[in-house]
């Protein structure tokens, strides 16, 4: 089996999503695939930046909010052409936007921000863009990542509890259905069952996290360049892709500050 992971320029417009289902679906041809994605691409600074909004109590958070509906509406309508399935994802859709409106309601109300708060308002993009891209490939199962990957809370930070959680995955993939589909980034507290996350860009995690676990052949971090590069690409124009790293040389690019991928993506291969 493979694990490919699809970032937020991945899930970014109705044209790279579609290019994404015909990869997976491909791909699925081959071996059973489980794909992770990222929320639609830039939508988890949007939901941080409209938490602040609501918590200064600047009414504008409402405006905000509606944008990003909106831009979930439009993708929605724009891909899914199934009358029924579009009807049932909008549904779906609808339901999770509601809750997040309340919270912000809430949020502006009390003007008060926890960390949990906003825990639970980040994981809405992940909420999201699991469910549309879940209706947009045939076959695909979609699967909750907060009911695997479990954290616990050690010096004020949420770490990933990796033997729970690598005995949870290997649980409920046990029976490998061809396509799963999975929201990266989410996770839930082992003993408290509050919304978690991976930390920004903790999507790559996830599907690192399940890969090792299911003993994947394969991990694919699909995103907008080839690979890791020898330099910045906007900033040097000669930087090209390196064909071959070991994971000790890919950890240590990204410890020395290579976007590509979330330093932490490698350890469960280490
Ligand atoms: N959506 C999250 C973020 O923007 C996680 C990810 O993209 O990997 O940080
Ligand atoms: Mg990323």
């Amino acid at each position: 089996m493979k694990v490919l992971k699809f970032g937020g320029t991945s899930v970014g417009s109705v044209e790279s999503v579609l290019t994404l289902k015909q990869i997976v679906e491909h791909e699925a041809q081959k071996q059973p695939v489980v794909i992770v994605v990222s929320a639609l691409g830039g939508i988890t600074d949007k939901l941080l930046a409209t938490a602040q909004l609501a918590k200064h109590g600047n009414e504008h958070w409402k405006n905000d909010f509606d944008a990003i509906a909106d831009r979930h509406h439009r993708m929605i309508n724009t891909i899914i052409t199934d009358d029924q399935a579009r009807e049932e994802l909008s549904q779906t859709v609808d339901a999770l936007l509601e809750q997040l409106r309340s919270i912000y309601f809430g949020v502006f109300l009390i003007h008060d921000l926890s960390e949990k708060t906003q825990n639970a308002i980040v994981s809405y993009g992940e909420r999201l863009s699991s469910q549309i891209v879940a209706t947009l490939i045939t076959g695909a199962q979609w699967f909750d990542a907060c009911q695997f990957i479990k954290t616990e809370r050690e010096n004020e930070k949420h770490k990933l509890d990796t033997e729970l959680t690598n005995n949870l995955v290997r649980k409920t993939f046990v029976d490998l259905p061809r396509i799963s589909l999975v929201p990266g980034f989410i996770s839930r507290d082992k003993n408290t069952d509050e919304i978690t996350n991976l930390g920004r860009g903790g999507s790559d995690y996830t599907a690192a996290i399940i890969a090792a676990a299911l003993d994947a052949e394969v991990l694919e971090i699909w995103t907008d360049v080839d690979g890791f590069m020898t330099a910045d690409p906007r900033v040097i124009k000669t930087a090209y892709t390196i064909n071959e790293l070991s994971y000790i040389e890919a950890m240590e690019l990204c410890n020395f500050g290579a976007k590509v991928i979330y330093p932490p993506t490698i350890y469960p291969f280490v």
